[in-house]
């Protein structure tokens, strides 16, 4: 639309997504959690399709950037946009914002009570309302997308870690999200096991899945991310493409970073 016909009150006040592509609008985010500032003063844009990977050491907030774009934790300061929608403003539906955003964790969180197939039709019956041979369908589609489709009647416990965090992506690309956040999915697994679950990532990555990954996988980072941010004591020191950001940080403390986990 050329710009003089859009007529000023017409347009959102508070919507600064409302005109660009950008799917994620975190807006000087701050998170204090009594006297300690988890997050202080972060901004990001995640432009849709794209692929961001954060970086950065233990505590420096990484975790709860990524809960505070789902609302797991509720921001101090700051604006977050997804999708358009102002998740701080008291009339958006949270549940509704949620059920567009899969979260994977470190730790899987499958139901051991439940068998895999149930663990992953379980959502979709309650939140997208499908009927169970429906939710079956979608759940079966989404195992074979990663890897394990025979594995449908096991239970948890008789999985390895690799194929329990695949059940645990599976979970989430059921509820057909439009954004994915990936917090540490690989650090809770033996090394031989890392590869089948970022090959999963790596392929939801060149299908156009906009995500948000924290991990310190760089060879990942190398082939998925179009961004990489690092982050320390609670905000963005520097972003970069991986290339850029691996081969020549502008930061000390970038380098810094960057000498100690690629040295091991
Ligand atoms: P990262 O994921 O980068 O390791 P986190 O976001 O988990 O960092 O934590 C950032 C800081 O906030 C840390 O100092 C951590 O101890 C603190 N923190 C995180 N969650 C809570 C919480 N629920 N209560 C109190 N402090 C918290
Ligand atoms: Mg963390």
């Amino acid at each position: 639309m050329p710009a003089d016909d859009v007529h000023i009150h017409d347009m959102p006040t508070h919507d600064p997504t409302a005109h660009t592509e950008d799917i994620i609008v975190i807006d000087n985010l701050y998170k204090i959690f009594g006297s300690v500032m988890a997050v202080c003063g972060f901004s990001l844009r995640v432009r849709r399709g794209e692929v961001v990977v954060v970086v950065g050491p233990s505590g420096s907030g990484k975790s709860t950037v990524l809960r505070c774009i789902n609302h797991l934790e509720v921001p101090t300061e700051g604006d977050i946009y997804v999708d358009g929608i102002h998740l701080e403003d008291k009339k958006t539906d949270i549940n509704a914002v949620r059920a567009e955003v899969g979260m994977v964790f470190q730790q899987f969180n499958l139901f051991g009570h439940l068998s895999v197939l149930d663990n992953i039709t379980l959502a979709q019956r309650l939140i997208r309302k499908r009927n169970r041979p429906e939710a079956e369908r979608i759940a079966m589609e989404q195992l074979e997308r990663v890897g394990i489709p025979e594995k449908a009647n096991a239970f948890p416990h008789q999985l390895s870690g690799g194929q329990q965090q695949r059940v645990a992506i599976a979970r989430s690309l059921a509820m057909n999200p439009k954004i994915m956040l990936f917090d540490e999915p690989t650090s809770a697994l033996d090394p031989e096991m890392i590869k089948e679950v970022l090959d999963v990532m790596l392929d939801l990555a060149r299908g156009g899945m906009t995500m948000v990954v924290v991990t310190h996988e760089m060879g990942f980072a190398r082939s998925a991310a179009d961004r990489v941010v690092f982050m320390d004591q609670g905000c963005v020191v520097e972003t970069a493409t991986p290339k850029v950001l691996f081969n020549e940080p502008k930061h000390e403390r970038t380098k810094l970073f960057l000498s100690k986990i690629i040295s091991h």
